[in-house]
C-alpha cells in the first residue's frame, strides 16, 4: 500500500477524537485505498495497524460511533423503511438527495481541521451513494439524476425521507365541441376541457393535482373544431404506466371534448408549446346594424390590425398596443344583415374588437371597413395552422 506510514499516522490521530466506526475511518482514505466500500477500506486500515503492533481496537466493538453516530451502521434499516414508502407502481428512475444535520457535519469538519481532506469523502456522499445502492437492490430500479421518475430527500436528522413523485406530462389534441364551457378548471364553472380531459388521468395515476397547458384559449362560448395541441401536467403521480389508448377512449366517451395522439411528454415539450405561434382560423357569424353593402371593402382587413388593450378587459390588463397580422377573410351572406366569416389571423389577435372595432381602439375593424356596426354572434377555431 502507498502512503502506509502517513496513513496510519493519521488513523492515529482520528482514534485520538475517538473509536469511530469502520466506514468513518475508512472514509477518510477513500482516495487512496482500494475497497469495496469504506468499512472494508476501515478494516483494511485496522489490521495494517495491528500488524505494524500498535495498541489500538482491531474491530470497532464500541456500538456508538463518535463521528456519524452510526448513521450508517443503520443504512439497511434506512433503506428498508423508504421502501416500504414508495408506491412501486409510481417510479422506474429514481434520485437520493441527502439532507444532512448540522451536528454531524459540524463533527466531520472538526476532524477534517486535524487531519486534512486530502483523501477523504463526505460523509454526505457515503450515505447517498450506499442508500442508493440498497434501494437498487431492493427494488430493482434504476438510479437516475437527470430525469428521475422520483426525489427521495433523506434527512439525517430526523432519521426519515420525503418521496416526492415528479409530474407526468401527456400530450394530445383536442376538439371542444360545445358553446359554455371553459379551458381551464375554475370554481366558476363545474366543469372544462382540463377537467374532462384529466378526470381519468387522475384515477389511473392517482395524482394529487393537474394542470392544462394548451397552444392558445378559446372562449368559453367559442367552439374549438380544429385539433388543438395541448400537454396536461399530473402532478405527484403514484402510478406511471397509462394505457393512452384506452385514456383515450375514456375521455371521448364525454360529448363535449374529443381527444386524439395522446403519448408521453416532458416539461420541456410544455415551453415549445407554448412558444409556437400558429396562425388560426375562426369561423364567425357576424349581425350587422343595416344592410351590407360593397363587402369587397372586406378584404381591407388583410394585412397589420393595431389593436389597443380591448374596453372589456381594460384595468384587469394594462392599455397596450399591439400588432397582430390578418392573413385572409373569406365571406358568404346569410342574409342582408347577418354574414359568417372565415378569418385567418394570429394567434392573440382579439377577434370580438376585430369585428366591433371596440370605439375605434382596434384599426381596421369589420364595422369601419362596412361603415355598419357589426356585432359577433358567434365564433368557432376551425383550424390551426404552422405560422
Ligand atoms: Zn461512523
Amino acid at each position: 500500500m502507498k502512503n502506509a506510514k502517513e496513513i496510519m499516522s493519521l488513523a492515529l490521530k482520528i482514534f485520538e477524537t475517538g473509536d469511530v466506526c469502520d466506514s468513518c475511518l475508512g472514509r477518510q482514505f477513500t482516495r487512496v485505498i482500494r475497497a469495496a466500500d469504506n468499512s472494508e477500506r476501515g478494516r483494511k486500515i485496522r489490521t495494517m495497524i495491528g500488524k505494524d503492533g500498535r495498541a489500538l481496537p482491531a474491530d470497532h466493538k464500541d456500538a456508538s460511533c463518535p463521528l456519524c453516530e452510526n448513521t450508517i451502521a443503520g443504512i439497511r434499516t434506512t433503506a428498508s423503511d423508504i421502501v416500504k414508502k414508495i408506491k412501486p407502481a409510481g417510479f422506474s428512475t429514481f434520485m437520493i438527495g441527502v439532507r444532512m444535520s448540522d451536528s454531524l457535519v459540524m463533527k466531520e469538519e472538526a476532524l477534517w481541521g486535524k487531519i486534512g481532506i486530502k483523501y477523504c469523502e463526505p460523509l454526505k456522499t457515503e450515505i447517498a451513494r450506499e442508500l442508493g445502492k440498497l434501494i437498487v437492490h431492493k427494488t430493482g430500479k434504476k438510479q437516475d439524476t437527470e430525469h428521475p421518475n422520483i426525489i427521495i430527500t433523506f434527512d439525517v436528522q430526523k432519521m426519515s425521507a420525503e418521496i416526492f413523485y415528479n409530474p407526468l406530462f401527456i400530450y394530445g389534441e383536442y376538439k371542444k365541441l360545445v358553446r359554455g364551457l371553459p379551458q381551464t378548471s375554475s370554481r366558476q364553472f363545474k366543469d372544462s376541457v382540463e377537467d374532462i380531459i384529466a378526470r381519468p388521468l387522475m384515477k389511473v395515476t392517482k395524482s394529487r393535482e393537474h394542470v392544462l397547458h394548451a397552444q392558445g384559449r378559446e372562449d368559453r362560448d367559442a367552439r374549438c373544431l380544429a385539433w388543438r395541441p395541448f400537454i396536461v401536467e399530473l402532478k405527484q403521480p403514484l402510478m406511471r404506466k397509462l394505457p393512452l389508448k384506452k385514456m383515450e377512449s375514456a375521455i371521448n366517451k364525454s360529448a363535449k371534448v374529443r381527444v386524439a395522439r395522446l403519448r408521453l411528454s416532458t416539461r420541456k415539450k410544455v415551453a415549445e408549446l407554448k412558444a409556437q405561434n400558429p396562425f388560426k382560423v375562426y369561423r364567425v357569424v357576424v349581425d350587422f346594424e343595416t344592410p351590407v353593402e360593397k363587402p369587397e371593402r372586406l378584404k381591407g382587413i388583410v394585412g397589420a390590425i393595431k389593436q389597443r388593450t380591448p374596453n372589456r378587459i381594460l384595468g384587469a390588463k394594462p392599455d397596450k398596443t399591439k400588432h397582430k397580422k390578418v392573413k385572409n377573410i373569406k365571406w358568404k351572406r346569410i342574409n342582408t344583415k347577418r354574414y359568417q366569416f372565415d378569418i385567418t389571423a394570429e394567434s392573440g389577435l382579439y377577434l370580438q374588437e376585430l369585428i366591433t372595432g371596440d370605439g375605434g381602439r382596434t384599426k381596421p375593424s369589420i364595422s369601419q371597413l362596412l361603415e355598419n356596426q357589426a356585432h359577433m354572434k358567434e365564433f368557432d377555431l376551425i383550424g390551426i395552422k404552422k405560422g
